[in-house]
């Protein structure tokens, strides 16, 4: 048996080699680093892919959010609410332009923000809300939606970890996540399901204005080479990053079957367990599961990590800290106890190895040894 990886990155290029290599060497061929050609066959492929007007990529994903921020003006002062459960870029760079993060709590069963606790959050100082697309699937995007326009304020989805995933309303129609707030942004981060070989990101929209602006914002604030409108950032994705990307983007939708048929593998293995619960899968959205994330009663987490790891099966805790006990982000107004949900599912989450590339031997090893922790009641 390989050694089992949290995500194998070698096995799905190994796949793919012969025409990632021949993207790379044209690029390189062509000196285009930045601004080449494959910048822009990738933004229109995106397009066409999420059905959205405008893709605008950037250099990582975390810029992507704080250029939208930019892009809407907001301004140092302003309120931007999003969920206490979360990767740290969202509320960094919140905090990083002056703007006021404001936190909320997450459903217990999707870990996604809660649209109920959003809506209390809101003031007249609040201009936008970032709903996380957590793990894979995600947020009540049409309570959002409802409560965004009754305040008029928007919505910036972070969907660094659902790219592909489809949020299905009640009528049936279908919108992939990321381009139903007034901007989307994403990360092409390599362990990322749709990821590049370094870093990179990009901001959706289908406003024609925002757009413009988010791509000036993102080229030093120039629309015309020299001629500086707006402060701006340096914020590219490189063209060898893009001309991967464009090989990438077309097994995007395997990639993401792959994780499922792992998913329902492990789905079926794992749901019988006392004292373990499988992910939940909401109906209001597909799951391209970049997490598998398994729920424990918290007293022995810990323990089944050790466990696991002890018999080469990795697992990783996302996330172990809620934001608002994180150092950096400790804030009067908050104090351990707010986030109840939160707080709890940072003691309780576990996370399986979950790639486009699991072989057999190694899926039977990891339930074998999950069954196993389980069994000898550790
Ligand atoms: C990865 C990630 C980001 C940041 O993306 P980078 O490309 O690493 O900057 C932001 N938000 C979430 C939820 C993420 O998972």
């Amino acid at each position: 048996m390989n050694p089992i990886q949290m995500v194998d990155l070698k096995a799905q290029y190994r796949k793919i080699k012969p025409e990632i290599d021949k993207a790379i060497q044209e690029v390189i061929d062509s000196t285009a680093f930045i601004q080449g050609p494959q910048v822009k066959t990738f933004q229109q492929n995106l397009e066409t892919y999420l059905s959205v007007k405008h893709v605008i990529p950037c250099a990582n994903g975390t810029d992507a959010l704080q250029i939208a921020m930019m892009a809407l003006g907001l301004k140092p002062g302003d309120e931007v609410i999003t969920a206490s459960f979360t990767y740290v870029a969202t509320a960094e760079v919140i905090a990083l332009l002056g703007l006021k993060p404001v936190l909320v709590d997450v459903d217990p069963e999707t870990f996604t923000i809660d649209p109920v606790a959003v809506e209390k959050a809101i003031t007249d100082k609040t201009k936008a809300i970032v709903p996380v697309h957590l793990f894979g699937q995600c947020c009540k995007m049409e309570q959002l939606e409802a409560i965004a326009k009754k305040y008029g304020i928007h919505l910036i989805e972070d969907t660094a970890q659902a790219i592909g995933a489809d949020y299905i309303y009640a009528n049936g129609n279908r919108k992939k996540a990321g381009t139903i707030g007034t901007i989307g942004a994403t990360s092409f981060f390599p362990s990322k399901n749709l990821g590049c070989y370094g870093d990179g990101g990009a901001l959706f929209t289908n406003d024609d204005e925002l757009a413009q602006k988010i791509r000036m914002i993102a080229n030093h604030g120039q629309r015309v080479r020299y001629y500086h409108d707006e402060v701006g950032v340096n914020s590219r994705l490189d063209t060898l990053q893009a001309a991967i990307l464009t090989v990438k983007l077309r097994e995007l939708d395997s990639y993401a079957a792959s994780r499922q048929r792992l998913a329902d593998v492990y789905d079926q293995a794992f749901s019988g367990i006392q004292g373990l619960t499988v992910p939940v899968r909401a109906p209001w959205s597909s799951h391209v599961f970049h997490q598998y994330t398994l729920l424990t009663d918290g007293s022995k987490r810990d323990q089944m990590k050790e466990f696991l790891e002890s018999k080469a099966v990795p697992a990783m805790i996302y996330y172990p800290v809620p934001l608002h006990m994180q150092k950096a982000y400790l804030d009067s107004r908050y104090r351990e106890g707010d986030f109840p949900v939160t707080e709890d599912l940072c003691r309780r989450v576990i996370s399986l190895p979950m790639h486009t590339e699991m072989q057999d031997d190694q899926l039977a090893h990891i339930i074998q040894t999950v069954l196993e922790f389980f069994n000898t009641g550790k």
